[in-house]
């Protein structure tokens, strides 16, 4: 069973399209729901007494995503970041992450999630994200994301966790501020070198590379117009919904499993980057999922 933690947020984006004010967001909370369409996932996450009850009816609105490891703290504050896009919707700027309840006590896994043996430690604190490893013992693949912060803040907490799980997921310019490489590929296999069996380094609006002990592949981005593109927050964290969902449910990991998710994380970003917030994700269901795979395998059929 799939089981995530991460952030849980409070977000403010603004971009060349418009603006949203306090919409749901966290790293935790796109991943959950972009995976929940293909697969069961278990959440644990924390918020503040300050969490707004759309919120909590939003993310109760995926019937896939199992809350019990949802913690209330009325001690503390919800996560809250802001980012600003510019004409180039690949790069973002941070215009604030207020980590209220994130830098206390990481939160607590359910005994009845303790067996989940698929694993994704989405964005959060390397150290909490190292945190949950020993909480969950029964693990089989474990695979995190991480940021550009925490690169710089939590350089040594970060590459602990990197010698302790299977396998990494991140953008192209946190891969090279990582290991000070700007080749994608290059960059994937010094990762290698600290601990991971794969990584995948997603370019944005180009795709991803993934870089496996037992082999490369790629994959280019759904083919999305420019008016479509409506806010690319949560893009990174749907997809890596998408792809260990598709882990999760095949029950294998192997480089041709990995290989094969990849088109499932790309479908389930492209949900997510039409619409602010969770909408686009919400706006996705059986069918449309479907058949935006087919035009994606139409897409990239090579002759
Ligand atoms: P992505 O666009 O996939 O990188 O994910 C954006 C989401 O990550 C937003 O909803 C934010 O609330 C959340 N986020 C932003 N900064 C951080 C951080 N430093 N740690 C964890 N989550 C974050």
């Amino acid at each position: 069973m799939l089981i995530v933690t991460g952030t849980i947020g409070i977000d403010t984006i603004h971009g060349p399209t418009g603006s949203a004010e306090s919409v749901m967001g966290g790293s935790a909370a796109y991943f959950a729901a972009a995976a929940s369409h293909l697969a069961p996932v278990r959440l644990v996450g924390v918020v503040g007494a300050d969490w707004p009850e759309e919120h909590r009816k939003m993310l109760g609105s995926f019937p896939g995503i199992d809350l019990e490891g949802l913690e209330i703290r009325e001690s503390g504050e919800t996560f809250r970041w802001g980012g600003r896009y510019h004409e180039n919707m690949n790069h973002r700027e941070t215009l604030f992450t207020h980590l209220g309840v994130v830098e206390e006590t990481p939160p607590a896994v359910p005994e009845a999630f303790a067996d989940s043996d698929i694993v994704f430690l989405a964005n959060s604190h390397p150290s909490v994200q190292v945190g949950m490893l020993d909480m969950l013992p029964e693990r089989r693949l474990t695979v995190c994301d991480t940021m550009d912060l925490w690169i710089n803040v939590a350089n040594a907490e970060l590459r602990e966790l990197l010698g302790r799980v299977d396998g990494v997921v991140l953008n192209d310019s946190e891969a090279e501020l990582l290991v000070e490489e700007r080749n994608v590929v290059t960059a994937g296999k010094r990762i290698l070198e600290l601990g991971p069996t794969f990584a995948v380094v997603k370019k944005g609006e180009h795709g991803a590379v993934l870089v496996h002990r037992d082999g490369v592949a790629v994959i280019p981005a759904f083919p999305a117009e420019a008016d479509v593109v409506i806010d690319p927050t949560g893009a990174g964290d749907s997809f890596a919904g998408g792809m260990m969902a598709y882990i999760s449910k095949s029950g294998a990991h192997d480089f041709k499993t990995l290989q094969a998710s990849l088109a499932w994380g790309t479908v389930m970003a492209s949900f997510t980057i039409g619409a602010f917030g969770l909408d686009g994700i919400r706006s996705a269901d059986e069918d449309a999922i479907a058949s935006r795979l087919d035009q994606f395998r139409e897409f990239g059929r090579i002759a």
